[in-house]
């Protein structure tokens, strides 16, 4: 089974002997991952570190002297965690594993890590600075929603 684009069509190759009941279901099945592919894709390194500044404009103006993120890119091997920060080298890295999460919440992500740069620790001051993100409650459901889904002990930071 595959999919592909055609122009403005989407080709989605499946077995003959499969029942309508079967076809709906693969259809959908092979649009999603074309789209989680396409997402994939979308999201590089480069993108990365424009939704960092563009997060910092937005959210952390104040502090944006103090950020200053030297890089900030994709990781595999980060499995334990959903993103980390080194403030020394000001350093940053985020988990394949949110790659085709919805944006908001790679944008927490994101945010919190970058909050880093100005709160090493999760104080007062830096969930004050972190809850500047409307959605930041609602993505952290989100992500513990995940933890509890695939066993996996996630930490944030
Ligand atoms: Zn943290």
């Amino acid at each position: 089974m595959s999919a592909y684009r055609e122009g403005e069509r989407v080709v989605v190759l499946i077995p003959d002997r499969f029942s309508r009941a079967e076809e709906t279901e693969w259809v959908a099945r092979m649009l999603e991952r074309l789209a989680a592919r396409e997402e994939r894709i979308r999201r590089t390194d480069s993108e990365l570190l424009g939704r960092a500044r563009r997060l910092i404009s937005r959210y952390l103006p104040d502090y944006a002297e103090y950020i200053v993120p030297a890089s900030v890119r994709w990781v595999t091997n980060q499995n334990g965690r959903w993103g980390s920060c080194t403030p020394d080298d000001a350093t940053i890295r985020i988990s394949h594993r949110i790659q085709e999460m919805p944006d908001w919440v790679i944008d927490y992500v994101l945010l919190h890590e970058l909050t880093h740069l100005v709160v090493p620790s999760h104080n007062a001051e830096f969930w004050e600075l972190v809850n500047r993100f409307p959605r930041a409650e609602r993505a952290r459901g989100y992500l513990e929603g995940i933890s509890a889904a695939t066993g996996l002990v996630l930490a944030d930071d």
